[in-house]
């Protein structure tokens, strides 16, 4: 999955690895924080509520994308 897949800006191809969701995620973060500081600002700035919904339409991403 690349970082535009994921949330990211459009133009960024970065290709995030992981074998679940939750370590794409993480390393995701990651590279946001070094790549797109603001994304990581945003994020960071999301409450609970609104991360988990991010996580779960993450996820339904992640099950309709067969060749990550
Ligand atoms: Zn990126």
């Amino acid at each position: 999955m690349t970082c535009s897949q994921m949330g990211g800006p459009a133009a960024c191809n970065t290709i995030l690895t992981g074998n679940t969701p939750e370590e794409i995620v993480q390393h995701g973060m990651k590279h946001i924080e070094q790549a797109h500081p603001d994304m990581a600002e945003n994020i960071k700035a999301m409450s609970k509520e609104e991360t988990e919904k991010w996580m779960e339409e993450f996820k339904n991403k992640w099950d309709a994308t067969p060749d990550i």
